[in-house]
């Protein structure tokens, strides 16, 4: 194990969580500084793990990198369930479905590029797909099972993590940050956290926390609900759907004990926290077209949160000064990417060569000073 003394991790969502539990249970004395842990975005996430449906050609470096993190997902998982709990890890896959003719081209294109990426993908008529889940509406016209995908309980996976933390000794700072630099972590209650190395792992809100991020994270609003299956309405479907109706992206994942998600919008309004009726309105009515026996169900929450943007939708994993590090930007993706973050940020305090596809994440790529 490299010498450094402790390391300070800003930000307890499902990155810093992992990279936190990563880093502490490989031995390096880890504090975590965030006033409200396992919430963020994490905690409003949908739970997909699926690079290959949100895969689009030209976005190959986001699907490799996607790709790599789902392959570590079954072990992260295993290992999370010993040290800290069950994540509820789903293996059923993704229908992403066709509801009118210009859907069947797109899908069509998706499934062209995914099997020349040598991705799995099977082309189903509507009566195949409704033969898969009973419960879909008679307007879904075509689709693709792409059978590689997983998905996640995202809450239970915080308590998981947030146990792991503490078994593996990784201590607690219920205090905002106010700005991070070689050698510790500025508090708003004006005390400092001291460490060797920083990493600001605060989503959305990373960009206020070091100069050579301001600008390059930008929080992206999502709104998303949760429904809940009751005694005579239809069953959760057992896969995860995705949909565009009237252009309109939705998906709806599925938790083992009838709730299901069904999310979400995409904005760019700053740190703007509400949910609108509008919002609810839409992904009501667009999902009750793919599934009609929605309306049925128990509307149990709404909710919204920030996902952390970048100029080019990739994260941003690497060093930005000696000393700090940064694991932030994950936008769409942060729950599949976590294990690859964790491992990252484990080899970058190693000061071990990360793997060629982590180049792309790299900090420097929007001209930040990486020293060589
Ligand atoms: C509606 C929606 C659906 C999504 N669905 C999926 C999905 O299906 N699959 C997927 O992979 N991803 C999904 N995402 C994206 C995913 O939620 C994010 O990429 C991920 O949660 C980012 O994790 P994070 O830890 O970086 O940030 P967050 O989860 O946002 O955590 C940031 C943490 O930093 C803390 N913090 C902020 N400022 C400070 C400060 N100054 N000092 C200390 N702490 C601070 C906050 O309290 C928070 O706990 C979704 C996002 C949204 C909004």
């Amino acid at each position: 194990m490299s010498e450094v003394g402790r390391i300070a991790v800003v930000g307890g969502g499902v990155v810093g969580l992992s990279v936190a539990w990563w880093l502490a249970a490989a031995g390096y004395p880890t504090t975590l500084v965030d006033p409200r842990p396992k919430r963020g975005a994490s905690w409003v996430a949908g739970g997909m793990l699926a690079p290959v449906t949100e895969s689009w050609p030209g976005e190959e470096d986001a699907l490799e990198l996607g790709r790599a993190s789902l392959d570590q997902w079954p072990e992260f998982a295993a290992r999370l369930t010993r040290a800290g709990g069950d994540p509820g890890l789903r293996h059923e896959g993704t229908l992403a479905l066709a509801m009118d003719s210009a859907d069947v081209g797109t899908l069509a294109m998706l499934a062209d590029h995914l099997r020349d990426r040598g991705r799995e993908v099977h082309r189903l008529s509507g009566r195949e797909l409704r033969g898969l889940e009973p419960t879909l509406g008679s307007s879904v016209r075509s689709g693709l099972h792409v059978p590689g995908d997983l998905a996640v309980d995202n809450r239970a996976l915080l308590t998981a993590l947030h146990a792991a933390c503490v078994r593996s000794g990784v201590e607690f700072v219920t205090v905002s940050a106010d700005t991070v630099h070689p050698g510790g972590v500025e508090l708003t209650d004006k005390s400092t956290v001291e460490c060797a190395v920083v990493v600001i792992a605060a989503g959305a809100w990373s960009g206020a926390l070091h100069p050579a991020l301001h600008g390059l994270v930008r929080p992206v609003k999502g709104e998303i609900l949760r429904l809940r299956t009751r005694r005579g309405a239809l069953p959760v479907p057992t896969r995860t759907i995705r949909a565009h109706v009237e252009s309109r992206p939705i998906y709806l994942v599925p938790r083992v004990d009838g709730e299901l998600v069904l999310g979400a919008t995409q904005q760019d309004v700053g740190f703007d926290e509400d949910v609108t009726a509008g919002a609810v309105r839409d992904l009501l009515r667009d999902a009750e077209r793919v599934l009609p026996g929605i309306a049925e169900y128990a509307l149990t929450e709404t909710a919204a949160g920030l996902r952390a943007g970048s100029p080019d939708n990739l994260p941003l994993i690497g060093e930005l000064e000696p000393g700090v590090l940064v694991a932030s930007g994950h936008h769409r993706n942060g729950l599949l990417l976590a294990p690859i973050t964790a491992a990252a940020v484990l080899s970058l305090v190693r000061e071990e060569e990360l793997p060629e596809r982590l180049r792309a994440a790299c900090p420097s790529r929007f001209g930040v000073e990486v020293p060589t």
